[in-house]
């Protein structure tokens, strides 16, 4: 039987890095944002954001820019709320029907949803258990900076539009702590999956 594990978090917490062991252990990963990126390229959802910021937010291949698109809506709350109309019911359904092929006879023991906003989105129902991946804001900030070239900001603008992440870590039934090295997260996420492996046994 295949049991289902939501990582949730905040942003830069490690949810992708933690995703990517269960994911050398043999679990499959279902992530979010690549099925959003899925979807960015479909005409459908091209021609909806063109309706409504323009042109500008797509590159000269045609193909959107979502980094500008982010910077866009993650300072306009009702930009967001407007995309995510379009994109959530489309990103839940993806992922509803790629966890029901993994629950299908010969899937693997285990099946990842790497989703950011598992729990305001409502996917939190289809999993069997939750996770938390915790790390201090200054770790996260230090980390995206170096690895992504973020401004130390775009972390605050991002989360304020998330739950607060007390009140995800308070209702996930494990918190993986991610203030350490790599081998130390690996070590801590290999417990988890063996022990998630022995009670879907
Ligand atoms: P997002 O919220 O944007 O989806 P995320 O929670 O998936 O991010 P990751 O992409 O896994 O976070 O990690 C953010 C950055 O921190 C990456 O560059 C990753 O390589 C790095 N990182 C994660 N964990 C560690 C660690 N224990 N030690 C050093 N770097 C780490």
């Amino acid at each position: 039987m295949t049991t289902v594990i939501g990582l949730t978090g905040g942003i830069g917490s490690g949810k992708s890095t933690v995703a990517g062991i269960l994911s050398e252990k043999g679990a499959k990963v279902i992530d979010a944002d690549a099925v959003c990126a899925e979807l960015h390229k479909t005409t459908e959802v091209k021609q909806a954001i063109r309706d409504k910021w323009g042109r500008a937010v797509f590159g000269p291949d045609g193909e959107l820019d979502r980094a500008k698109l982010a910077d866009i809506v993650f300072a306009d709350s009702q930009g967001l709320e407007q995309l995510n109309h379009v994109m959530h019911p489309k990103v839940i359904s993806k992922i509803e029907q790629e966890v029901a092929e993994c629950g299908a006879c010969g899937g693997p023991a285990l099946c990842v949803i790497d989703a950011p906003l598992l729990q305001e989105s409502g996917l939190e129902r289809l999993c069997d258990v939750t996770a938390f991946v915790e790390c201090d804001k200054a770790t996260r900030t230090r980390r995206l900076t170096e690895s992504r070239g973020w401004a130390p900001d775009q972390v605050d603008r991002r989360e304020a539009h998330q739950q607060p992440l007390d009140r995800k870590r308070q209702t996930a039934d494990f918190v993986i702590t991610n203030t350490g090295d790599l081998a130390t997260l690996r070590e801590h996420v290999e417990q988890i999956a063996a022990h998630l492996k022995q009670t879907g046994d």
